[in-house]
């Protein structure tokens, strides 16, 4: 809910005879307040920790605002004070993550929290998280069992992967293969690869990181087979190829495709990991949308380990997922740093509800959001916005104009950036061009501060409001009413 402002500075009580500020000798006992029946109900409700906390944190607050004569005397009238510790008690109990409404046009957003789970995954978790599970203990022998054996088969039967093992993320992943299979070693990559991902997951500090030397071959634009052959000495272990995920490189561009660099690898006896970055296990270009190299094609092309996040294409909870040889997941398995990188159970649930629903191929447009969202059929948003629309325009008029526009949305989250969705939404604009920035971020904030936050972006001038994410329109159009501009 909004929450009221917790004083208001010019009341209608008429000021005390000396002074026409509060005094704070005006201000309850924390007793008194505590004892008013409005606050009694506060700590049944409560309990006396809370509720006595917040009430000595109020009139501490009020004594430092009389302090400096920010205090009109109708705000320390009994009754306001008792609101104001309400409210007060309220904040302190409204949760810092809520959920918002992703209007942004990206669908997978990584400050938006990424995949959605599906219903399957929430409601797996929540059965495995109330009580005790089999996490690590093997119910046909009764002995100590094995977390990595809950995923593993799925994994395997999914992208016919020999072994699999999955961590707390994907950087994890890169940075658990790396040192396990390269650590004091060097490691080949190229020059057009060397990417950094935001949150300052760039690939040489994670070399770094990981005890392993960088060595760099190619050029930015173009890397070629006889840069791999050259760089190799006794002291290389490992060749890695990394997804350029969030950008692309265009023009006069080679680079070494997987096949060759595992034939290259192969000839030499080393291991060739990739990095894949969002890796969709079905094949995107099938439903539509741009293609991405899949787990199951690096395999086959010849990696022994491939990499990849668990809360982008794949639509499932953060994980970093490792599929591969059986000797280069061995190794990794046991390596030591293994057991601080390794999942939690919570996620681990969501991840092998998710993988479940990609036995049903043909349901998984509906069963998995972030597919189904990526899916929506134009017609669909485009039908969400005109829904929209009309209340928009009553709430917004006479400051604002409001229209449906065809929209270019993204996958997000490192799926390439140059390849569009189709999109519709709304956008808004500020009749007076005198000024507009300034009302266009006033907008954008009244959007912000809504029960359920909405998230839009500003372009050209205009509050853009993507609706391909927004299932149910009502989640925006019941809340319309709540705007204060
Ligand atoms: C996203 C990404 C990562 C990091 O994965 P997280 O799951 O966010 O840790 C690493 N490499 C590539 C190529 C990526 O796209």
């Amino acid at each position: 809910m909004a929450r009221p402002p917790e004083s208001v500075v010019h009341g209608s009580a008429a000021p005390p005879e000396h002074s026409p500020e509060a005094s704070a000798k005006n201000l309850p006992s924390i007793d008194r307040l505590l004892r008013a029946p409005a606050v009694a109900a506060l700590v049944a409700e409560h309990g006396h920790t809370l509720v006595a906390d917040a009430a000595r944190s109020l009139l501490a607050d009020f004594r430092e605002r009389i302090g400096h004569a920010q205090l009109a005397p109708s705000a320390i009238e009994f009754e306001a004070i008792e609101r104001s510790l309400a409210n007060r008690v309220q904040a302190r109990l409204a949760p810092r993550m809520k959920p918002v409404l992703n209007l942004t046009g990206t669908v997978i957003h990584t400050n938006l929290g990424r995949a959605l789970l599906a219903d399957a995954a929430l409601a797996h978790v929540q059965a495995m998280m109330a009580g005790p599970n089999n996490l690590e203990y093997d119910l046909a022998t009764g002995a100590r069992g094995d977390r990595d054996s809950i995923v593993e088969g799925l994994l395997c039967e999914l992208t016919g992967a020999e072994a699999a093992t999955v961590v707390n993320n994907n950087a994890a992943a890169v940075l658990l293969t790396i040192a396990a299979l390269a650590r004091g070693k060097e490691v080949i990559v190229s020059r057009g690869e060397l990417v950094e991902i935001g949150g300052a997951f760039r690939m040489p500090d994670v070399m770094e990181s990981a005890g392993a030397k960088l060595v760099e071959v190619g050029t930015t634009n173009r890397t070629h087979p006889h840069d791999y052959e050259r760089a190799m000495t006794e002291r290389t272990a490992l060749l890695m190829k990394v997804h350029t995920s969030n950008y692309a490189v265009q023009g006069f561009t080679s680079a070494v495709d997987e096949a060759t660099l595992s034939s290259i690898a192969k000839k030499h006896g080393l291991p060739l990991a990739t990095d894949l970055g969002s890796g969709a296990l079905i094949d995107m270009a099938a439903y539509g949308l741009p293609r991405e190299p899949t787990p199951q094609e690096m395999l086959g092309a010849g990696c022994d380990v491939v990499t990849f996040s668990g809360d982008k294409l794949l639509g499932g909870p953060q994980a970093g997922l490792i599929v591969g040889t059986r000797e280069a997941i061995g190794r990794i398995r046991k390596f030591p740093m293994k057991r601080a990188l390794r999942m939690s159970k919570l996620p681990l649930a969501a991840l092998e509800a998710t993988l479940m629903l990609y036995q049903r191929p043909e349901r998984l447009a509906r069963d998995l959001p972030t597919l189904r969202l990526l899916t929506r059929p134009l017609a669909d948003i485009e039908a969400t916005a005109q829904a929209v629309l009309p209340a928009l325009q009553t709430a917004l008029a006479p400051r604002y104009t409001v229209s449906t526009v065809p929209l270019q949305g993204q996958i997000g989250s490192g799926s390439l950036p140059i390849e569009r969705l189709p999109s519709s939404g709304l956008a808004i604009a500020p009749v007076e061009k005198k000024g507009s920035g300034r009302a266009l971020d006033a907008l954008a904030a009244a959007f912000r501060q809504l029960p359920t936050p909405v998230i839009g972006r500003i372009a050209d001038d205009r509050l853009i409001l993507d609706c391909r994410c927004l299932e149910d329109f009502t989640q925006l159009t019941t809340q319309i009413p709540h705007l204060s501009l």
